[in-house]
């Protein structure tokens, strides 16, 4: 039953944990989806605005190159250093004029060309490589320039190598065309600008070529198929090294991200915002990488995930806390005893109801708040709970013990005769107090402590030696007569004995006989080991005799040890053979009775059957007998009577067995004689009895005779006793009419 409950509390916990971790999956799930929405969200506005900053700068920068290029084509010097191209003067002043202005505009390059496109005049007439007699007629800018008065161009310098953005202007003499003036402009000044930049931006101009990148691995790749058409053109105007663009690798990914459909390019997964400018027909494209959002979301997600765990298992040990408790103090409140738990500052922090019971506290104390240890110990002084004395003495006293932090156990007695048994415990930072009722089992214990002491003076002062014996034969009870009844010395008596050492000392004493001792301890110490019920009686060598009975010790039905009685029954048996003795015996004449006279006969005469041996009976009656009575007395008559039995006793041989059959008639048998030997030995007890001396009261002597009728049994016949005695009486009757004092 508590198997199959503890089973599905299991259960019940295993599904609570997968449905509280399947919770916490989908919140990791809804913030990391949050997060990248609203990170997307953002890094898009940011986007907005940073294409906005670029396209406003750019624009700027173009706008003032365009100026710069219409009021330089006005200058007066450079139209008449067109007009009159051999003047040194002119060329020097242009050359100066136009380096001077390229210096303080903050242009790469101004320079002008006659009218078949060669350099005559530039910025850079000093460098080593500068533009001057160099003809650029092949570049857009030129021809567009003498074509519509104006034009631009963006490529790669021939001398400079570097990416510049070429700004012309016709230079007119009233209405002929003279030359024309270029304004170039690095791109580098957007390298200022890629540094304010974190993210990556590329320029794209109307072919889908990226002329400018923050980002390296961008520049100069298209971003879609270049036609043949403007191959042939970049190659023809020198426009960028067409070798050199490839399109650039972009997967687009197949989500959607706030309207956003993120690009993969070389393993980052960027969105971006492009702005299509007119004047010139460039692309700027601001790219935002989205990897370090989501990467923040999965960690964001990760720690939400972390931080549900963590409240998951707090709740659920707090749960277990809140089960835990509640079943402590259902446990406190079933308790048998009275619990009260106090924390350190001796406040009380649980009570059961039986602690109020047991102690009879009044409800009121307990009703809006549990009482402090001080209230408690007060109401108790005062209503006597400690005993007689001053209370304010008694409460000192209590609340000092208990502030000793010791752990105590004691007794009470309670004015009203019930005896608790209160026990304190210090835990860590609180204690708790037990009370229990012990009133029952104190009486319980004295009365058993009572019959135990009976028990211990009956056992002490039997006349029987008792042991008990446990299981591994150590001999846990004996009372003294068991030491006196064998003879123990005292220095063998110790709380716990050996069963063998008594036994080793028994056998070393002659205890069990001659033989070697160790043999006999070792047989008696098997035997014991079987725990069998014995009954046996032992000889002791002081010539007593001990009945010694043995039997398992059980309580409640289990064997517990082995229990030893040993009594004394050496005067028992000694009465026991007097009794027996006087049974057999007559009392007046010692002599055998009839009863057992005639049982030792008849069992000599199997004998005699048995082994063929001969057997003669002598049967006796004293001649007269009556008149002895009638003359001497009764006494005088038993007297005589038991002097003839001593007198045929001294005739007899020690073989011959006598009887009284009964007033003064006798029975002998002699055992192993025959006719001959029979008849001498009753002449022989006939002549004794005849010259027996008898007193009687007057000390004067007097005589008697018996007759005697003799008898022998044939052991070849299968006479029985009875007749064998007929045919002795028949003798005997012979004797007695022959006239007495005769063998027959
Ligand atoms: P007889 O020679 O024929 O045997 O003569 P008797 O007198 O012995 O014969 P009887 O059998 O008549 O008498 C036996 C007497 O023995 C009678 C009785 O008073 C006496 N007597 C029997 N038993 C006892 C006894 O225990 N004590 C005494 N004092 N007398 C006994
Ligand atoms: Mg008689
Ligand atoms: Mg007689």
């Amino acid at each position: 039953m508590a198997g199959k409950n503890r089973r599905s509390l299991n259960i019940k916990i295993i599904l609570s944990l997968i449905i509280g971790l399947c919770l916490i999956v989908f919140i990791g799930w809804l913030s990391a989806n949050t997060y990248t929405r609203i990170g997307t969200q953002e890094l898009r506005d940011h986007l907005i605005d940073k294409s906005q900053l670029f396209q406003n700068y750019l624009k700027g920068e173009l706008d003032k190159v365009d100026i710069i290029a219409n009021m330089l084509s006005n200058q007066p010097l450079l139209q008449q250093r067109l007009l009159d191209a051999d003047n040194n003067d002119l060329r020097t002043r242009s050359n100066q004029f136009l380096e001077h202005a390229n210096q303080k505009l903050k242009t790469s390059n101004i320079f002008i060309l006659d009218k078949t496109g060669l350099t005559i005049s530039s910025s850079d007439y000093l460098s080593k490589d500068s533009f001057i007699d160099k003809n650029y007629a092949f570049r857009p800018y030129f021809t567009d320039a003498l074509e519509h008065g104006k034009g631009h161009f963006l490529a790669i310098g021939i001398t400079s190598n570097e990416l510049g953005y070429y700004v012309a202007r016709a230079i007119y003499n009233e209405t002929e065309q003279l030359g024309v003036l270029v304004v170039k402009l690095d791109m580098d000044l957007l390298q200022t600008l890629s540094n304010d930049f974190l993210d990556d931006f590329a320029l794209v101009d109307e072919k889908n070529i990226i002329f400018y990148s923050s980002n390296p691995r961008f520049y100069l790749k298209s971003i879609g198929p270049i036609s043949t058409k403007d191959r042939l053109f970049i190659a023809r105007t020198k426009q960028y090294p067409i070798p050199d663009i490839q399109p650039l690798k972009i997967n687009l990914n197949t989500y959607n991200l706030n309207n956003a459909v993120p690009v993969r390019i070389h393993k980052t997964n960027y969105i971006f915002n492009r702005i299509e400018m007119t004047h010139p027909k460039w692309s700027i494209l601001v790219f935002g990488s989205i990897d370090k959002i989501r990467s923040n979301a999965y960690r964001n997600a990760t720690m939400v995930c972390v931080i549900c765990i963590i409240l998951l298992i707090s709740f659920y040990l707090l749960y277990k806390r809140r089960i835990e408790n509640e079943r402590l103090q259902t446990i406190v409140e079933n308790l048998p005893s009275g619990v009260t738990l106090f924390n350190e500052n001796l406040q009380m922090l649980i009570c059961n109801d039986r602690f109020k019971e047991l102690l009879q506290f009044p409800e009121e104390m307990f009703l809006n708040h549990l009482p402090d240890m001080k209230q408690l110990v007060d109401y108790n002084a005062r209503r006597g709970e400690y005993g007689p004395g001053i209370p304010e003495e008694k409460i000192a006293e209590t609340l000092a013990k208990a502030k000793m932090r010791d752990d105590h156990v004691f007794e009470r007695v309670r004015p009203d005769g019930t005896i608790l048994e209160i026990r304190g415990k210090w835990l860590k930072d609180a204690f708790v107090t037990t009370y229990t009722d012990i009133t029952e089992r104190k009486k319980a214990e004295e009365e058993a402590k009572r019959n135990a002491t009976y028990l211990q003076a009956l056992l002490q002062n039997l006349d029987q030696g008792v042991t008990v014996i446990d299981e591994n034969l150590n001999i846990i009870f004996w009372n003294k007569a068991f030491f006196t009844l064998l003879e123990f010395p005292e220095h063998l008596i110790k709380p716990v004995m050996s069963y063998e050492d008594l036994l080793r000392f028994n056998a070393e004493r002659g205890e069990y006989g001659p033989g070697d001792p160790e043999q006999q301890v070792k047989m008696r110490l098997q035997a014991s080991l079987k725990f069998e019920p014995h009954h046996f009686e032992r000889q002791r060598p002081n010539g007593r005799t001990l009945e010694v009975t043995g039997k398992p010790l059980k309580i409640d039905g289990k064997s517990v040890g082995f229990i030893t009685t040993y009594v004394d029954i050496t005067e028992h048996k000694r009465m026991a053979a007097r009794l027996r003795k006087m049974a057999n015996t007559d009392v007046l004449t010692e002599l055998y009775n009839r009863r057992y006279f005639t049982l030792l006969l008849e069992r000599e005469i199997k004998r005699s059957q048995r082994a063929g041996h001969a057997l003669s009976v002598l049967l006796m009656d004293l001649d007269h007998f009556k008149s002895v009575n009638d003359n001497h007395g009764h006494t005088i008559g038993d007297r005589t009577l038991k002097k003839f039995a001593e007198a045929c006793k001294k005739v007899l041989r020690n073989i011959d067995i006598m009887g009284r059959l009964g007033g003064e008639e006798f029975c002998v048998f002699l055992p192993e004689t025959n006719r001959d030997g029979a008849f001498i030995l009753a002449e022989r007890l006939r002549a004794a009895i005849e010259e027996l001396p008898i007193q009687n009261e007057n000390n004067e002597t007097f005589f008697i005779t018996v007759s005697i009728g003799v008898a022998v049994y044939d052991s070849l016949s299968d006479e029985r006793m009875e007749d064998i005695i007929k045919r002795a009486d028949k003798a005997l009757y012979r004797a007695k009419s022959m006239g007495r004092n005769k063998v027959c």
